[in-house]
């Protein structure tokens, strides 16, 4: 009676989907499959005693046609939903600038607002990160909560920002405060779906490979306006996947020759760029080549320099052999292999400067102090960075006064230490 969209890849469709208190039905662009729908929802409610809250659902039109839209939900007394915009995150937005005007923000030192932005506001919109790609301007409207919050507390009084942001997310160990930057964790957690894609078992997999992984390898999936939104921006963090992830070769179907990692390091496309620029076949599964033995056709002859890259490259893949057993994924950054968020953002940090600053976050000392060796507090040298035009020496000596001077080389300083100890 109810065909859910997508039969030809799953048998009837999928007509139901549930999640928690959640339940979502999806039938196709067709009225009398929806007035079926309405008399068994009416029969639910006249066998089950529960009534449907209709003015609390949604009807929501995949193809986004606005005439459509509203004639069912005209038929099902629902309102019309649509796509994500901008404007749908300003909830999330608000809740974390709700939860910043409190009066905890200025009961709190720094270094509890610090566990507070950390543990609490950081992790606020993880769920919507999980799920969609950021824009940019919400994120520095989160950003601008956090720092507000962070440097101010909950007070309206404009403090000055002693540390750039950009380095207060930078992990501890590399001179940051460990505050997560939001669009590495954004990456982080779409980069999870590609796992589950290649990985998982399900439903939506099945779905998903039926209909974009025909060739059964996902770098040769390509942007599409026809394709879902989150596929798009599943998308832009795909190279991020792709570099932090080994194939295991089994039978070579699901991993691209050129362009994944299975026998080397690196891909074969970045290792010999240029054999691969004038390959014929750069969209070849490990399978195709292997029945080609291995041996990779060009558009030109190859000149000696290029001979030798061949012969390395013939030299590396020689050593492999296939079996029945289908190809699997490896994340580089686990010794289980397997993929964590993590191990991920950990992965996209690798590349921040910073001295090894993990004895000050081992050593015990209270937050606070930790804080002021991270050159947090107003010195008057600091004060000069931002303009300030008093006197910069520091009140014992004629030196500039920074953090450095007044507590470990300012002589007065030595004498009042060399006293308490
Ligand atoms: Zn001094």
């Amino acid at each position: 009676m109810i065909k859910g969209p997508v039969p030809e890849y799953i048998k009837n469709g999928v007509a139901v989907l549930q999640y928690a208190d959640d339940t979502i039905f999806c039938i196709q662009d067709d009225k009398e499959q929806a007035s079926y729908l309405k008399l068994l929802l009416y029969l639910y409610e006249d066998m089950s005693g529960l009534k449907i809250n209709f003015t609390k659902s949604e009807v929501i039109m995949v193809s986004q046609e606005e005439s459509k839209s509203l004639d069912f939900s005209n038929m099902f007394n629902c309102s019309a939903g649509s796509r994500i915009h901008i404007a749908d995150w300003l909830p999330i937005c608000e809740k974390i600038m709700k939860r910043l005007d409190g009066w905890k923000g200025s009961a709190l030192s720094l270094g509890g607002r610090l566990v507070l932005v950390n543990s609490y506001l950081s992790n606020l919109p993880v769920y919507a990160m999980s799920m969609f790609w950021l824009p940019k301007t919400v994120l520095e409207r989160m950003d601008t909560a956090r720092k507000k919050f962070f440097w101010q507390g909950g007070s309206m009084k404009k403090k000055y920002h002693l540390i750039k942001w950009i380095k207060i997310t930078k992990p501890k160990g590399k001179g940051g405060l460990g505050i997560k930057d939001l669009r590495r964790m954004n990456i982080s957690l779409l980069c999870k779906w590609w796992w589950k894609v290649e990985n998982g078992e399900g439903i939506w997999q099945e779905i998903v490979r039926k209909k974009y992984l025909k060739k059964g390898m996902i770098c040769m999936l390509t942007k599409n306006p026809k394709n879902s939104p989150v596929g798009n921006d599943l998308l832009k963090v795909r190279h991020i996947y792709l570099k932090g992830r080994t194939m295991r070769v089994g039978n070579g179907k699901s991993t691209s020759f050129w362009h994944d990692k299975w026998c080397s390091l690196v891909s074969l496309a970045d290792k010999f760029p240029e054999l691969y620029q004038i390959n014929v076949g750069q969209k070849c599964s490990v399978e195709e080549m292997k029945r080609k033995n291995w041996r990779p056709s060009f558009r030109r002859w190859l000149h000696e320099d290029l001979q030798n890259q061949y012969r390395r490259l013939l030299d590396i893949i020689f050593r492999y052999s296939l079996n029945s057993d289908k190809d699997y994924a490896k994340w580089d950054s686990e010794k289980s292999g397997i993929f964590f968020v993590k191990s991920t953002y950990k992965h996209l940090c690798r590349h921040d400067y910073g001295l090894n600053f993990s004895r000050i976050w081992k050593a015990k000392l209270p937050l606070k102090i930790r804080l002021v060796i991270q050159n947090s507090i107003l010195t008057k040298g600091n004060l000069g960075k931002r303009k300030w035009k008093g006197n910069k020496s520091c009140a014992f000596c004629s030196e500039n006064e920074s953090v450095q001077h007044l507590f470990f080389e300012c002589s007065t300083a030595k004498y009042v230490f060399g006293s308490c100890l």
